[in-house]
């Protein structure tokens, strides 16, 4: 089999800015050892996030032109409407400014104190909401999703067994919803298979609780369910996509993942009357329910962007330069998530520094020795994202400890992945002398985002 080439030409390029590793043991200082509060500027591959990052078509940036930035009735929300129907199925679209809008006014109307979701994994905005609504949230992963090193194929699916008993332990009226999130991003993202969602659906139906699905990343599932599950190798990945949706009430949406868009989502069910009161929402926080948060450009970029993801030149190279990363890495015996995700690689910062304790945040560390060695910049997933303060001030580990480089969709070619590889592997040589951080400031919801740290000597 020959290379699988990026399945685009450049037309239009961005220099990137190159700097020393001097002036970056500098700006990490400055930056309070959080990647977050680096300037974009001084990163020389960013795999901070797949969110909103993604280089648009030209056909999307022709289509940006042709946006009708009317208040009410445009012409694009009917061709972003249309689109969004297309794949989705469903009556009722509600376009937002990202998905997190569309999850605080979901979570608004349904959740509140003594209400509980559950998921897979719920992402940190979509428990974040969850939360901030005074209700819990509950991740249900399977055991295979609980060990980064081991592969499997489905390791994003639901533990259906713990499902149910949660569900008639809890009362299935104290459960408003359960949300699949496709591909599972805070567990690796990793795929969710067919069945699996089918007998999540099963058990759903049977207890009369809705299933939504978090779609941000719904292409990739698809595709995946097409490489790995039976039965599907021969059908389109968009039928594939349709089937998803066909067993989901509603699904939130981040444009900014699945929809090739640099803003933008959207909350869709069947619903009417849950969907009305969503509509009366957004019309105080986002908008007008024909643009609800977005410009008339946005809608059209996102239209064009969901029949474009589903493209499967795009897909299969796509995964395969996930696959091609973690592949190198594996090779130099570096310890990272198998098999590769959807949308990033996730090294696995507990095996990598078992020298750094959780409570020393071992994932913040790495991320810091990675943009040190090459001005790369990944997020960490683990106990400063998720890490929580028991009743007693001790802090309580996250599940997994996991430093995420999420690939921006069509940004960057074989030889910056190549760099990205060598970069990583050059660290894990010197991983022992990578030391732990703590915390020096913090705020008590999303703290990664803005957390102040400093290295302990
Ligand atoms: C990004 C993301 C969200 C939130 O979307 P934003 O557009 O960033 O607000 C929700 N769920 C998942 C799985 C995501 O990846």
């Amino acid at each position: 089999m020959k290379t699988i080439i990026e399945p685009f030409r450049i037309k239009s390029i961005e220099p990137i800015r190159f700097t020393t590793r001097e002036e970056r043991v500098a700006k990490l200082e400055e930056a309070f050892y959080n990647p977050f509060l680096l300037k974009s500027d001084d990163v020389i591959i960013d795999l901070l996030t797949d969110s909103g990052t993604s280089a648009m078509s030209s056909n999307q940036w022709a289509g940006m032109m042709q946006g009708d930035e009317s208040y009410a009735g445009s012409p694009s929300f009917f061709r972003f409407r249309d689109a969004v129907h297309g794949i989705t199925g469903m009556e009722h679209i509600i376009p937002t400014h990202q998905g997190r809008a569309a999850e605080k006014i979901l979570f608004s109307i349904l959740g509140g104190k003594g209400k509980h979701f559950v998921s897979n994994t719920l992402f940190d905005t979509t428990r974040a909401n969850i939360e901030f609504s005074g209700a819990e949230g509950h991740d249900f992963v399977c055991d295979e999703g609980k060990f980064p090193t081991i592969p499997a194929p489905f390791k994003g699916n639901f533990n259906t067994k713990a499902l149910e008993e949660f569900i008639i332990k809890t009362g299935a009226e104290n459960i408003p919803l359960c949300m699949v999130t496709v591909t599972n991003n805070s567990g690796g993202g990793q795929p969710v298979s067919m069945a699996n969602i089918r007998e999540v659906k099963r058990i759903c139906v049977k207890h009369g609780v809705p299933m939504y699905i978090d779609a941000c990343r719904f292409a990739e599932n698809a595709y995946f369910i097409k490489l790995r599950e039976e039965g599907y190798a021969h059908r389109p990945v968009k039928d594939i996509a349709r089937e998803i949706f066909s067993y989901a009430d509603g699904c939130t949406m981040s444009a900014k993942k699945d929809a090739f868009a640099n803003i933008g989502g959207f909350l869709a069910m069947h619903d009417p009357k849950l969907a009305q009161e969503c509509r009366n929402l957004l019309v105080i926080t986002e908008g007008f329910p024909t643009y609800g948060g977005l410009a008339g450009r946005d809608l059209e970029a996102i239209a064009i962007g969901l029949e474009e993801v589903t493209e499967e030149n795009y897909l299969q190279y796509r995964i395969r330069s996930i696959e091609y990363l973690t592949q190198k890495l594996v090779n130099e015996g570096v310890p990272v998530m198998q098999p590769g995700g959807g949308h990033a690689v996730y090294l696995d910062a507990a095996q990598f520094l078992p020298h750094i304790p959780p409570h020393q945040f071992p994932g913040q560390a790495l991320t810091g020795a990675l943009y040190i060695e090459g001005g790369v910049r990944g997020v960490e997933i683990g106990s400063l994202m998720f890490g929580k303060y028991d009743e007693a001030g001790n802090p309580v580990a996250a599940a997994l400890e996991l430093v995420r480089l999420a690939i921006p969709r069509r940004v960057y070619t074989q030889s910056h992945i190549d760099y990205v590889a060598e970069v990583i592997i050059d660290v894990f040589k010197r991983r022992n002398e990578i030391k732990g951080l703590k915390i020096i400031e913090e705020s008590p919801l999303l703290r990664h985002f803005t957390a102040k740290l400093a290295p302990l000597s």
